[in-house]
């Protein structure tokens, strides 16, 4: 006999430690009072679980930390961007690959060049679901940006493996009609903006081909491809056998090109990388980079930062890591399913997503149910998160009045590396005492708001204190 484990514990030990911020429910109460019932304006000090983003929050390695030693700061050819480079080159397979600051300065870099390069003027770029700073850069460039997401993704109860795939026949149609007025083609595994939600090696390979019979080059927004690929792995048939690296290898050979948040699976605080196979492409991506963002050997970053995404890139492969990765969404969203909390389904890679919408029916989506969840979990428990729902998305009307988003969720999103599954056990508590306790939710008011990206800076107010008032 030999001994086999159930549980899924974390795959490392921990060296340093970081202590959580406040953990009074007076303070809580206070603080948020303070910020204008609007999370991002709290101070992290008095923050217990911070679930607003898994972006630039993961926790260094000691091969990260150790790495980070050898940067080498000379301004051009630094050993360290070769380190990088050879990194990111044995997974992508890319000739031309850059660093930047981020992925946002990635994506600007890219459309800004291309847009220069051509001669039409009412360009298009489609995508499963382009993310908002995708979308903010594409438009920036006086490109057109098209969803093109298949129907099981757009179906938040609906379990279905690979909710992120593109809609393959939409995308025939829209070649057919306008292909000459689209530049590329982009994919983004996996689909932030749609929940986290994977993009099979089917599909990667059909939009591939497809792009491929019209000479247009598919780039991928590959912020999360080692979770894409350990999706792959996990649900896909005649994967299973594969390592994480080779699905990785496989996705990146079907592509051009790609932009790459390193915030996420570089495993680092900050940094982006900017990837692709054509030559001349490359030459105006690095002229334009040279102007906004630093030379082509160190893009926006430091050496020490570009050792950190060296080794981190490799890290994010492991399959021990990967496993646990994708286990402790899975975790964390059946704890809140067996209390009775409606969520996204099935759980993606890197948060968990609660339908604030089904679970507090009695708030209308233009009082914000799933903002005031988030302010409510965050006065009682001290855990901040992020709504994903009318105060980011809501549309004006031919009158000026405000449509809902089509859903009003909360997102918990999880730090690579840096809560444990007891922190998880806590949040799950506090969710379920939460839903148990709906009806004590109300609705919020806006107090004052900025005319774009309100979210950041809104103030809020819960609606009947405004009425006694
Ligand atoms: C985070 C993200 C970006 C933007 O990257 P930043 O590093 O935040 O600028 C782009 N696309 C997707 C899918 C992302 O998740």
């Amino acid at each position: 006999m030999t001994f086999k484990a159930t549980v899924q514990f974390e795959p490392f030990r921990v060296k340093t430690v970081d202590a959580l911020g406040s953990a009074s429910a007076e303070r809580w109460n206070e603080a948020i009072q303070e910020a204008g019932y609007n999370p991002f304006n709290l101070r992290a000090e008095d923050i217990l679980i911070d679930l607003l983003t898994d972006s630039g929050t993961s926790a260094l390695s000691a091969e990260q930390w150790a790495a980070m030693m050898r940067g080498d700061e000379s301004y051009a050819g630094s050993r360290s961007f070769y380190r990088f480079e050879k990194s990111f080159r044995d997974i992508s397979g890319f000739e031309h690959i850059f660093p930047t600051h981020q992925g946002r300065a990635s994506e600007h870099i890219f459309f800004t060049a291309l847009a220069r390069r051509s001669e039409l003027t009412d360009l298009v770029i489609p995508n499963n679901t382009h993310f908002d700073t995708t979308r903010a850069n594409i438009e920036l460039s006086g490109i057109k940006a098209v969803d093109l997401l298949a129907a099981p993704g757009l179906d938040p109860a609906l379990d279905h493996p690979f909710k992120g795939d593109m809609d393959v026949a939409r995308l025939s149609k829209l070649l057919e009609e306008e292909g000459d007025k689209v530049p590329l083609v982009m994919l983004t595994v996996t689909n932030n903006a749609g929940g986290g939600q994977p993009v099979s090696m089917a599909n990667i390979r059909a939009v591939s081909e497809i792009c491929q019979q019209r000479g247009i080059p598919l780039i991928l927004d590959a912020c999360r491809f080692a979770e894409n690929a350990m999706f792959i792995k996990r649900r896909e048939r005649g994967y299973a056998d594969r390592t994480p690296k080779e699905i990785a290898r496989e996705m990146f050979s079907l592509a051009d090109g790609c932009t790459i948040s390193a915030k996420k699976d570089g495993m680092v605080n900050i940094g982006g990388i900017l990837a692709m196979r054509d030559a001349r492409l490359a030459e105006d991506c690095r002229n334009q980079m040279i102007a906004s963002e630093g030379f082509p050997t160190y893009g926006g970053l430091a050496g020490y930062d570009m050792e950190a995404l060296a080794v981190g890139l490799q890290e994010v492969l492991n399959e021990d890591y990967l496993n646990y990765r994708l286990d402790q969404a899975a975790y964390l969203g059946s704890k809140l399913e067996q209390a009775g909390i409606p969520i996204v389904r099935p759980t993606g890679g890197h948060a968990v997503f609660v339908d604030a919408g089904a679970m507090l029916p009695h708030i209308p989506p233009l009082q914000f149910p799933a903002w005031a969840l988030s302010v409510h979990l965050y006065e009682i428990a001290g855990i901040r998160s992020c709504e994903i729902g009318s105060m980011i998305f809501a549309k004006k009307d031919a009158h000026g009045g405000e449509l809902p988003a089509p859903y009003e969720l909360l997102r918990l999103a999880l730090p690579r590396r840096a809560y444990s599954r007891s922190h998880l056990d806590y949040v799950a508590e506090a969710m379920a005492y939460v839903m148990q306790n709906r009806r004590q939710v109300r609705g919020m008011a806006i107090v004052s708001q900025s005319p774009v990206l309100r979210h950041f800076t809104a103030k809020l107010a819960w609606i009947d204190e405004r009425k006694a008032a």
